[in-house]
């Protein structure tokens, strides 16, 4: 049993299952913010070492109903930073030593203790962390002469989990959650995302499509599973197949290359990006020397450089603003990335005006209405925010503009692909947090975002919505019978 730290009270190994012993009036009656329980286990799960560690996401027992245990994905992020090896699942609490054979019959169960179930009633509904170390592996009894260097491994993981606990324990307490309006999905990953569903359902598996469909690991993943195949390249596309491409848009020579291989080919390019290309060839169809904001590398840029690669000039900061130089400074236009932060983008643009006047524009913002929209809403929910979560990949330009958008208004912001890189410590002392997810960022993160900060104490949330986005685009051609 781990000594007793106000507000916190930690308690395991070696205490007693039933209810009413002075230990459960004790964790009953105490006033701690939460209540963690940790101590020894047996594994049952094949892929359980003497010394991993399992974070119970449910407590199951024959005498009673089973206690879910929200929030561990938060301990267990915290744990493997640590160095440890965590494995996340349901436990079993059982009232006497199961033999191998009986923990074999645990259908779904990772470990097995004789307390946990019975101790966690008694945390009644405050913050609640059961963490137990694997002493014993599955099919080893407990005469088995490897048990004591076993116990010694699995003590010491304890030992250095303690430390986990105590951060997860500093991150307790109630939290106002500030959800920023718009967030996540935007019109054009919407459609990406529907155009390789309805082409698996009407196509048939597998559908391969060139590079990211859009930059979200949740939403690859899960288009994987369906049967979607990602390549990088049209060359890894058998002849025949079905190739779509991504949502950010792809170069003339990646066009002709799939029409000289006679691929299926459906493009799920968003109707912004596509604008952006049509401004690239009317500039340079015009004898202009188009400046292009974006960054170096990423898919979009690649694609609209493609479209005019002799007439296009990449400005990446405001540096390359100052030195860029045009061989008729008189005939000249600037393009962006639509994913870009508005206000940077602005400052880099009037640097180029001032330097060029006869600079000449896009008729409309190449910055779309979703990263502008979710720009000004994360800035209004930052202002009030100590710690804001950006849900989205590190891969997602428009994800990251948004971290550096809430920085800009002074909170501290962290992008996370979802609840299980979230690290305890930063909400150490922090009343509010702000949430909000980038444009490819699927919502149901968000709720998982808001669960897990539900587990360390009660959240009031509040959406503060800027605005009502209503757009939406038409499937292509090929899809649509
Ligand atoms: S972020 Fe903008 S440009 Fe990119 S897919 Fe969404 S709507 Fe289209």
């Amino acid at each position: 049993m781990f000594p007793l730290r106000n507000p916190f009270f930690y308690v395991g190994g070696g205490t007693s299952r039933f209810p009413h012993t002075p230990l459960h009036t004790l964790i009953r009656t105490i006033e701690a913010a939460g209540v963690a329980v940790a101590g020894l286990c047996g594994g049952v799960g094949p892929e359980l070492r003497p010394g991993d560690v399992v974070c119970a996401t449910v407590l199951r027992r024959e005498d009673g109903p089973s206690v879910e245990v929200p929030g561990s994905a938060l301990l267990a992020a915290a744990l493997r930073r640590h160095g440890l090896r965590v494995h996340v699942g349901p436990m079993f609490s059982a009232e006497r030593v199961l033999t191998p054979a009986e923990r074999a019959t645990l259908d779904g169960v990772l470990a097995v203790d004789m307390e946990s179930a019975w101790l966690t009633d008694a945390a009644a509904g405050r913050p609640l962390a059961v963490l137990r170390v694997v002493v014993d592996g599955a099919g080893r009894r407990l005469a088995d002469p490897r048990i004591a260097a076993d116990g010694v491994r699995a003590l010491h993981s304890l030992r250095r989990s303690r430390i986990v606990l105590d951060e997860w324990a500093r991150a307790i307490g109630p939290r106002k959650v500030l959800l920023a309006g718009p967030r996540s999905f935007c019109a054009g990953v919407e459609r990406a995302i529907d155009i390789v569903e309805l082409a698996l359902a009407q196509r048939g598996a597998p559908i391969y499509v060139r590079k990211q469909i859009v930059h979200n690991r949740h939403v690859v993943a899960d288009l994987e599973r369906r049967g979607a195949i990602f390549v990088e390249e049209l060359d890894e596309v058998p002849d025949g197949a079905t190739a779509v491409f991504s949502a950010h848009g792809v170069s003339p020579d990646v066009r002709r290359n799939a029409g000289n291989r006679a691929l299926d080919v459906i493009d799920a390019t968003c109707p912004l990006v596509s604008k952006v290309h049509a401004e690239a060839r009317r500039f340079a169809h015009e004898g202009r020397t188009i400046f292009l904001i974006g960054h170096d590398g990423h898919e979009e840029v690649e694609g609209t450089t493609g479209e005019a690669p002799d007439s296009i000039r990449l400005v990446q900061d405001m540096n390359d603003a100052e030195r860029i130089e045009a061989p008729d400074p008189d005939r000249v236009a600037y393009l962006t990335q639509t994913t870009l932060a508005v206000d940077e983008t602005s400052e880099i643009v009037e640097v180029l005006r001032a330097r060029f006047p006869a600079l000449r524009g896009p008729g409309s913002d190449d910055i779309c209405y979703a990263t502008a929209n979710r720009q000004e809403a994360v800035r209004k929910v930052a202002h009030d925010a100590g710690v804001v979560l950006v849900a989205g990949s590190a891969t997602s330009s428009n994800s990251k503009r948004l971290v550096e958008v809430a920085e800009r208004e002074g909170a501290r912001a962290y992008l996370v692909d979802d609840e299980t890189e979230v690290d305890v410590a930063w909400l150490h002392g922090v009343a509010t947090v702000g949430v909000t997810a980038g444009a490819s960022a699927p919502e149901r993160i968000v709720d998982r975002l808001v669960g897990a900060l539900a587990a360390l104490g009660p959240v009031e949330v509040e959406e503060r919505t800027t605005t009502h986005e209503d757009v939406q685009f038409k499937l292509p051609k090929e899809l649509v019978s």
